[in-house]
């Protein structure tokens, strides 16, 4: 079975398929595993299965939520991780080889070039969905590595007027900082970082696609000679609210390599979205309530910031949503009938 992109989830179903004795091949267009970077690395606890304390720079103890003058905390010990993405990756491509599957690198492939069953993971910029006229939203993100010594082990999240697509992370990486957002404009965010520390050292710069729409419509498809699978970003299988897509992709490619060695690949579509489909779809719905009324997603945090710290799950939003029944009606209200800046 060929695999297009040698990005986590590419190789995570590589490593599966290759366990059960499937010999597949991964293609990877880039001549480096895990480059060019340009994730954070955020990840909750629900892949620990899969990630090696070394690649860990980072653990996180929660988030602060900032909005003009309002504040909102959320703290919870270990609730996260920041991983080292290109260190990561390499850890999923050892694994696969170990594992028996053959990795190709610099081979720019297309689905078309093969007569067997394809599984495309060739993420947010590949070319399989469109082939197939899939389409994803997405928007282009900045991200800035600062020699800046982290001053807690929190997350900051901020919603600046400027940017009422997102909003801008502050993230502790180690020994340094991660600021960087998702935006239909990035120029303003050199002034955010000199507000927020005061100068920009800057180590390095990272440009990407955060996908914001959701899943694509399909993700199973039969061509003349073979059966396409889409997963990973390439299927849009990124949380809407946060851009976050480990968790969500490794778990669809669990998904798909699973109905695939049980010899049931046609269920690949309605099992993963059984899984994640409803999640992802109330998440999007989030996203609108947190953009266009942040001050008042803010006042949600506040006001619900134990039942958060108990049973708040980073990638699960929406599972605990009737205990937050009481304080949606003024977020959706707000988000219906409130100003779309976030003062
Ligand atoms: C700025 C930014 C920050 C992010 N931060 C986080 C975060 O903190 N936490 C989180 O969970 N997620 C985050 N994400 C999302 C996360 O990076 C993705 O969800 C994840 O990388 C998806 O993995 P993937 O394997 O599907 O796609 P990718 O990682 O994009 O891998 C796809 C691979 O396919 C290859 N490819 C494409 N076309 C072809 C072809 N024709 N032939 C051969 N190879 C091909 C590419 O070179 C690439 O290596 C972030 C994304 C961005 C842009």
């Amino acid at each position: 079975m060929n695999i297009i992109g040698g990005g986590p989830i590419g190789l995570f179903t590589a490593s599966k398929l290759a366990k059960a004795g499937l010999n597949p091949v991964v293609h990877e267009t880039h001549e480096k595993i895990g480059y060019p970077e340009h994730c954070t690395g955020l990840v909750s606890n629900n892949i620990d299965a899969l990630v090696e304390p070394e690649v860990v720079l980072h653990y996180i103890n929660g988030a602060k939520f900032f909005c003009g003058k309002k504040e909102a905390v959320i703290t919870k010990k270990k609730v996260a991780k920041v991983i080292d993405r290109a260190a990561f990756d390499l850890q999923l491509y050892d694994l696969a080889v170990s594992n028996g599957a053959k990795v190709k690198l610099n081979s720019k492939v297309n689905h078309k070039d093969f007569s067997k069953n394809i599984i495309a993971a060739d993420g947010a910029f590949g070319q399989t969905r469109s082939d197939f006229n899939q389409k994803l939203g997405f928007l282009p993100a900045m991200q800035y590595d600062l020699n800046e010594k982290p001053q807690s082990d929190m997350v900051e999240l901020w919603f600046e007027p400027w940017n009422p697509d997102f909003f801008i992370w502050v993230v502790p990486r180690g020994n340094r900082v991660r600021v960087g957002t998702a935006s239909k404009n990035l120029l303003p965010l050199k002034s955010f970082i000199q507000k927020r520390f005061g100068r920009i050292r800057t180590h390095k710069k990272y440009a990407g696609l955060v996908v914001t729409s959701g899943p694509v419509k399909k993700t199973q498809f039969k061509s003349d000679k073979s059966q396409v699978f889409l997963v990973g970003d390439s299927a849009g299988q990124v949380k809407p609210t946060t851009g976050g897509g480990l968790v969500t992709g490794l778990t669809c490619a669990n998904i798909l390599s699973n109905v695939i060695i049980d010899q049931q690949p046609e269920t690949y579509e309605a099992s993963w979205r059984q899984t994640l489909g409803k999640e992802l779809k109330l998440q999007k719905l989030a996203r609108w309530m947190m953009i266009r009324n942040p001050s008042g997603f803010i006042d949600f945090i506040t006001k619900n910031r134990a039942g958060l710290e108990s049973y708040g799950d980073m990638d699960y939003q929406t599972r605990q949503l009737k205990k937050f029944l009481p304080s949606l009606p003024k977020l959706i209200l707000g988000a219906l009938f409130g100003s779309k800046t976030n003062k």
